[in-house]
């Protein structure tokens, strides 16, 4: 349950990222394109689009015959190859030039995409193709569903609208992401206003002509100020920076993008967006959604309230102040919840960068799931899109083979995407021997990781893993293809990992010389993540909400909303910022999705429960991967976590864990 995502598809499967050749690579050879500068963007954004067309009207002419959905597969496999390259520099690229090119790219695929999503032979072609098994059916039934999302089933004047609409979308919704990479924004403090802030933090951060410290908004900046400023001021400064980010624009955008998507769902016969998006979903719809999260606020209000006390009282005393006249305010929450941590349980985050180095962690993260799932992790020499971009090779223990890929972008720059996702780059397809490709970006303090950074590690990598562990039959169906509101589930699963006493302990394994961190340490970091369940939850739950609600709008109206709904928060709303404007989830894949992170949190908690003994488990581990990781999407999410689980799934784990 992180603020975090991964690149998912949002209503078609050619919108999905991806990249590589489709001549089946046995070995997964180093491949990624580079993009020197903006003239070869468009060169292979030209060349590709020529052939993804040439593709379809090959795909068109294709006798439908027992060859058939492997010629589609194969149309999946050469748009991931061509247009997912361009998708994902865009966000990660150093030079500014190459990123434009690439976004403008991105419209031209998104545009070759909705027109493929609406092509009535194709998807004629797909309902009468012949289906050897469940896997094939399964494949018709996901990819039928894409092309009737897209709008192939409407009357040609609502066909058209849908295209138009759904062009448009990814136009508002890059503009969105673009507003918030490229701000630049930069807070200035002395010295003295960073009192509490390690220097590490700030000590070569550039300074302005008046000698004030420059500090970005990024996690690395961002986070230290919030958790240690001593300076109210301070704080506040920062966090208004932040919640602001992306500004009016983005919330005209997001506006147009929620009222947009809300004509879209009425083209289907649908009230709203919610109740269209979820159709395809564990959830179902808006109203069951609604009740889940409606369970959830049960479970966590009067916590949530209980430690706002706390905090009160603490901030009270910290400036000895009348507890009557003391407030918690936005910008206090972390600096006050981190200081009564430090009282009650002795938790200092930052005391943990010293024993997590950025690299050593990583090392450590591959290491759990070596442990876990029998394959290993090997570095490789490669050229990606920036010098400090690694490569990894993943092979299976058991067979030596080489079976997957991983990128990994560690370090927050200019104009790189600033927070944590894995970008499937590439699909399994086990019937051509295509081997997946994962991107994970982060943006961690070169000083170390604390404690819920590595935990934010440790759930990315489940995204990773979940796409390059991937054996399904079709890329189509591969890896983290699978419903949005259960995607988080492998992800989330794993956080809880860096709780563990014999799971740190691998960190030694990886990292000889690095000092180990003590047990005390780790013990009381669980109980104070238990302690602040109540914000933590809360907050969750506040997005979804809001997310819902927004999209159920008949004129949607993003700023008011959030401010009566974040005013009905025991923190409140203040006046003048709009934390909606940086929201990019929702502007983007997540749309009427947010409350995925908690519905896949029930799940996750539940897929723990098999790993309770131990959970470095190689048994357990290499079931889990066979039976949820390595199916992707070719058979239906709940019956991945029965086959794994040997029963239905349940909600229990996870309202144990709230009430606890
Ligand atoms: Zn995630």
């Amino acid at each position: 349950m992180k603020p975090v995502l991964t690149k998912l598809a949002a209503l078609a499967i050619w919108a999905l990222a991806a990249t590589a050749a489709h001549a089946q690579p046995k070995l997964p050879a180093p491949n990624f394109p580079t993009f020197t500068n903006a003239a070869e963007v468009k060169a292979r954004c030209d060349a590709g689009l020529k052939g993804a067309r040439q593709r379809v009207g090959q795909l068109e002419k294709r006798k439908v015959d027992a060859g058939w959905l492997a010629a589609y597969d194969d149309l999946t496999i050469f748009l991931e190859d061509n247009q997912g390259p361009t998708d994902f520099v865009l966000n990660v690229h150093p030079d500014k030039a190459v990123r434009d090119a690439a976004q403008a790219c991105s419209l031209r695929w998104a545009d070759f995409g909705s027109s493929l999503g609406q092509n009535e032979k194709v998807y004629r072609a797909l309902q009468k193709a012949p289906k050897t098994d469940g896997i094939d059916a399964e494949l018709v039934r996901l990819a039928s569903g894409q092309f009737e999302d897209s709008g192939v089933a409407l009357p040609k004047a609502k066909r058209e609208r849908a295209k138009q609409i759904l062009d448009q979308l990814t136009e508002l919704d890059q503009q969105f992401n673009k507003n918030i990479r490229d701000a630049g924004t930069r807070v200035a403090f002395t010295e003295a206003e960073l009192k509490g802030v390690p220097a590490s933090v700030w000590d070569k951060a550039k300074r302005d002509d008046q000698g004030r410290i420059l500090l970005g908004v990024d996690y690395p900046s961002y986070v230290p100020v919030m958790r240690s400023a001593e300076s109210s001021e301070a704080r506040e400064r920062m966090w208004r920076a932040k919640t602001n980010e992306g500004g009016q624009p983005n919330l005209d955008l997001l506006a147009r993008i929620v009222t947009l998507r809300g004509e879209y769902a009425k083209l289907f016969g649908f009230d709203n967006y919610v109740d269209f998006n979820l159709r395809r979903q564990m959830a179902k719809d808006g109203a069951t959604a609604t009740r889940f999260l409606d369970s959830v606020t049960g479970a966590v209000n009067a916590r949530e309230n209980t430690e706002l006390q706390e905090l009160r009282a603490d901030k009270a005393r910290h400036l000895g102040a009348p507890l009557e006249q003391t407030k918690v305010e936005r910008w206090d929450a972390t600096f006050y919840s981190e200081r009564v941590k430090l009282q009650k349980f002795s938790v200092d985050q930052n005391a943990f960068r010293p024993y997590f180095p950025p690299q050593a962690s990583l090392e450590f993260a591959l290491h759990v799931i070596e442990k876990m799932m029998g394959v290993k992790y090997e570095r490789i020499a490669n050229k990606l899109w920036h010098d400090e971009a690694q490569t990894y090779v993943v092979s299976d223990t058991t067979s030596g083979q080489p079976i997957a890929q991983l990128y990994v972008d560690l370090y927050p720059r200019d104009g790189k995407y600033n927070h944590a996702a894995v970008w499937p780059l590439r699909g399994s397809a086990t019937r051509v021997g295509r081997t997946p490709v994962a991107a994970l970006v982060v943006n961690f303090d070169r000083n170390g990781l604390t404690l819920d950074e590595v935990e934010t590690l440790l759930h990315e990598l489940g995204h990773a893993v979940h796409v390059d562990l991937s054996k399904t039959r079709y890329a189509a169906t591969a890896g983290t293809s699978v419903m949005h509101d259960f995607v988080e589930a492998p992800s989330q699963m794993l956080e809880d990992w860096v709780y563990d006493k014999q799971v740190l302990k691998l960190m030694q394994e990886v990292c000889p010389t690095c000092k180990p961190v003590p047990d005390a340490m780790v013990e009381q970091a669980k109980a104070a993540k238990h302690y602040g369940k109540g914000g933590q939850f809360g907050r969750q739950h506040l997005y979804a909400s809001y997310d819902i609600t927004l999209h159920q709008q008949a004129k949607p109206e993003p700023m008011p909303l959030w401010a009566r709904m974040e005013g009905a928060t025991p923190l409140g709303y203040v006046p003048g910022t709009m934390f909606p404007a940086g929201f990019a989830h929702i502007a983007g894949g997540y749309g009427a999705g947010y409350y995925g992170y908690l519905w896949s949190l029930v799940v996750a908690m539940d897929l723990r429960t098999a790993f309770a003994a131990d959970k470095l488990s190689a048994d357990v581990g290499k079931r889990y991967r066979e039976q949820v990781l390595g199916q992707g999407a070719q058979k239906p999410e709940p019956e991945l976590v029965k086959d794994f689980l040997g029963r239905e799934s349940n909600s229990q784990a996870f309202f144990d864990y709230l009430k606890k």
